[in-house]
């Protein structure tokens, strides 16, 4: 998980409030003249000195701007400056940036100045790509994939159809319980459903699952659509609870608590999450039209939430 440290941000003090803060986001301030076009085309703003003459300014600024969110105070850094600068030597014919002015050929030379300060959108992707790290390093232990072979074999139809999937998926399950390491004396299949760390419903469906299977070998019994839609549901539920589990001690909602959540950027976290979990899960298990409220209930029982 992140260090504290890495998420400490450089903050911005308000000259008028004193309050510290990372600023939100920065806009550049517009000049009045464009540069796309020769400058000498364009009326450059004159201004007037204490004897009267007009002439164009001798430096023109931009600046990066932005405000207290205390006291709305407008705090301004230097953007972008341009010096008015004599050429020496010059063509008979005036190009970008240059102007004549008592004779004399000028141009504008420009000088950027990045942002003075990084705004909470860069601490929020930094928290993120840790957090992206953490999820998928979790997740592959969970061997999703071998799962979604299966589903995504019976979903493309042509190749297993609802019987032979049944079949597989109970012998997946047995290897399921396998690697959980169930340790009872019992060695019969409900038993061992039962001691699972799973939710009752769903170890009662996993026992339909049993009967099911017993029913379509032993007494050719033919699946019929309302099977095949309770059998997906049990699929479905199953990866549901096998990635909640392993994904819940990330506590990813601790990231909340952290002493600088006035930097966190709730929407972008939740939308960042809820893209990383779709497709991961959708190049994993191929849920489909599922997906969607796959993503968003794994998010509210992980306690991810917009608010
Ligand atoms: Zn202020």
């Amino acid at each position: 998980m992140l260090e504290e440290a890495e998420l400490k941000p450089k903050k911005l003090k308000c000259p008028n409030c004193s309050n510290k803060f990372v600023p939100k986001f920065f806009h550049r301030e517009k000049v009045k003249f464009e540069l796309g076009a020769p400058i000498h085309r364009f009326k450059i703003p004159k201004f007037k000195n204490s004897n009267g003459y007009s002439r164009p300014y001798n430096i023109v600024r931009r600046s990066w701007v932005t405000f207290c969110p205390k006291c709305k105070y407008i705090i301004k850094f230097a953007a972008e400056v341009g010096k008015k600068e004599m050429l020496a030597d010059f063509s008979s014919l005036l190009h970008l940036k240059e102007f004549k002015e008592n004779g004399n050929i000028y141009e504008y030379s420009f000088h950027d100045y990045e942002k003075p300060y990084k705004e909470t959108i860069y601490y929020n992707e930094i928290l993120m790509e840790d957090l992206r790290n953490d999820i998928l390093n979790t997740l592959e232990d969970l061997n999703l994939a071998h799962w979604g072979k299966l589903y995504k074999m019976w979903k493309s139809e042509s190749s297993i159809d609802s019987f032979k999937f049944l079949i597989r998926f109970y012998s997946l399950i047995l290897k399921h319980i396998e690697i959980q390491d169930v340790k009872i004396s019992n060695e019969k299949y409900s038993e061992k459903i039962k001691n699972l760390d799973l939710p009752e419903v769903l170890k009662k469906d996993l026992l339909e699952i049993k009967e099911l299977r017993r029913k379509t070998i032993y007494e050719y019994y033919d699946l019929n659509e309302v099977d095949e839609g309770f059998i997906r549901n049990i699929f479905i539920n199953l990866m549901f609870e096998l990635v909640f589990k392993k994904l819940e001690p990330l506590e990813l909602k601790s990231i909340y608590n952290k002493k600088d959540a006035e930097i966190l950027d709730n929407e972008f976290l939740y939308s960042e999450f809820k893209k990383l979990f779709s497709n991961y899960l959708e190049e994993q298990l191929g849920l489909g039209e599922y997906a969607n409220e796959f993503v968003i209930s794994l998010l509210n029982k992980l306690k991810v939430t917009l608010t």
